[in-house]
């Protein structure tokens, strides 16, 4: 264990990723999974997975159920939280879920109550929002001190047994002082106390928001660092001040910059993909997708690019998190699962791409040699999983028809003659299959036979091996196609003559 990461008051590494389940998990989300569990792994600590759903209007046990799945293809594999299989929680510090933890977040405000530390305010929305308008108009602080803070809570409990309803306030401090952070990604960030007013801790009817929770579940869970999204920043005042109020031991803070687009606009669905689902639907490879979240924000200490997870927990150390902007680069990521894909055995390609052919709906060789042989002529052309469709389309014999294209064929006067000396020659040749050499013999035999060359001899035999004049290169093709289906084409092919 690397100690040195830790402060007074904790003794091993614990930091958590907190979804909220409103939606599906993004890959700015998916970052931050990644880059707690590489920080609790190098430092043999431990990677926990709470689920922040107090918003019931929001949260959706579809949407958890997704979340989990997601992460579970990416195998950000937490130590504490829901099981991955059974949702049940799995842990010493849960439940993990804070709509079950409600009477918890009920007990801590009582005792911020019972202290002085809290009050009941019976402020409506609307008087507050009078008193906003008078403190802005007068030109003083921008926060609301409620009239109630002072109280008793007897006076108070009195109000409410009488039929009133009331929110619960944290009694911010009223002496100017600054809150000092040390994020140790942003550095050192001053917040003044009188940027917030008494803020809501318990809505009326009783429900928590969630910096109360975090604070209380982040205390309760133990955790050592807090490694979130930028946009929570400026949560972490009413956060140190209800860690104050309690006095409790403050975990270390970082916030990770904010994932860009290429416009260096907060990454969003007009660019292109951004939940973990569809980048998965779309033929990325955990592996890769791993790889190239990481270098947003983190680099490799020898500026290596292609990394195992294995690699990147060996090397991931928060010092090399950058401040600036990481710029999601599409073009680079399908570049970096290309790499992630061809370094895979042909077997594991084999078994990847699969599904996606079977999605697709192609009929194709069942023995494991052809398939291992056409994911060797194939994957140099793959970036992404769902590529193979395109390239194994051709091979599909169900598939084969002469395509409007191929018009452009039919139209020229020796495409009968090469049609017809093409199936001769593939029906005699001696073996059922064909090497590339085999193929480029045969072409120009038919070239020496019927006198053909260039368009006139190449067109018409495309069409016999995939319907149309342009595209595939057949010399790729011909060796993975069995003599039988390509003499079944070119018969067909010859009948439309
Ligand atoms: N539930 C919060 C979110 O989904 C997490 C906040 C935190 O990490 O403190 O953004």
């Amino acid at each position: 264990m690397s100690s040195s990461v830790l402060t007074t008051g904790f003794s091993e590494v614990r930091v958590r990723f907190a979804p909220s389940p409103t939606g599906y998990l993004h890959v700015g989300g998916a970052r931050s999974a990644l880059f707690n569990l590489l920080f609790a792994k190098h430092n043999h600590g431990k990677f926990i997975l709470r689920i922040e759903d107090t918003d019931q209007a929001r949260s959706t046990e579809e949407s958890l159920q997704m979340m989990i799945q997601d992460l579970k293809w990416l195998g950000l594999n937490w130590d504490e939280g829901p099981n991955p299989e059974t949702l049940k929680d799995m842990g010493p510090y849960g439940p993990y879920k804070q709509s079950e933890r409600l009477d918890i977040y009920k007990k801590v405000a009582d005792q911020l109550l019972a202290e002085g530390k809290a009050f009941y305010c019976f402020m409506t929305d609307a008087e507050l929002e009078i008193e906003r308008e008078k403190i802005k108009a007068a030109g003083l602080h921008t926060h609301v001190l409620s009239p109630y803070r002072n109280m008793s809570l007897a006076d108070a409990q009195k109000k409410m047994a009488g039929g009133e309803s009331a929110v619960v306030r944290l009694k911010v401090p009223d002496d100017e002082k600054d809150y000092n952070l040390h994020d140790f990604i942003r550095g050192d960030v001053r917040f003044p106390s009188d940027m917030e007013g008494d803020f809501v801790l318990l809505r009326s009817d009783g429900m928590p928001v969630y910096n109360f929770c975090c604070v209380i579940d982040d205390h309760m869970m133990k955790i050592s660092h807090v490694l979130r999204a930028e946009e929570h920043l400026p949560n972490t005042l009413r956060q140190l001040m209800i860690y104050e109020a309690m006095n409790w031991t403050i975990p270390q803070f970082g916030h990770l910059s904010l994932v860009l687009d290429d416009d260096r606009q907060k990454l969003s669905k007009r660019k292109g993909a951004v939940s973990c689902d569809q980048f998965r639907l779309d033929g990325y490879l955990p592996a890769a997708m791993n790889n190239f979240m990481a270098l947003l924000g983190w680099s490799h200490p020898e500026e290596k690019e292609i990394l195992s997870l294995q690699e990147m927990i060996s090397a991931f150390t928060l010092n090399r998190v950058h401040v600036a902007g990481a710029v999601f680069d599409r073009v680079k990521l399908k570049w970096m699962n290309a790499q992630h894909l061809r370094a895979l055995p042909n077997e594991k390609i084999w078994k990847q791409i699969e599904p996606f052919l079977k999605e697709a709906g192609l009929n194709l060789p069942t023995d494991s040699d052809w398939q291992v042989r056409s994911v060797e002529t194939f994957k140099a052309y793959m970036e992404v999983l769902k590529d193979a469709v395109a390239l194994y389309s051709p091979l599909d014999d169900s598939k084969y028809e002469i395509l409007p294209e191929a018009s452009e064929a039919y139209a020229m006067e020796p495409t009968r003659a090469v049609l017809a000396a093409w199936k001769e020659l593939v029906e005699a040749h001696p073996t059922e299959t064909f090497t590339e050499a085999d193929f480029l013999k045969i072409q120009d035999e038919v070239k020496a036979k019927t006198g053909q060359k260039g368009k006139n001899l190449f067109f018409p035999i495309r069409v016999a091996l995939i319907g149309k004049p342009h595209g595939a290169e057949l010399k790729i093709l011909v060796p993975l196609m069995h003599k039988k289906s390509i003499i079944a084409r070119a018969q067909k092919a010859l009948e439309k003559c």
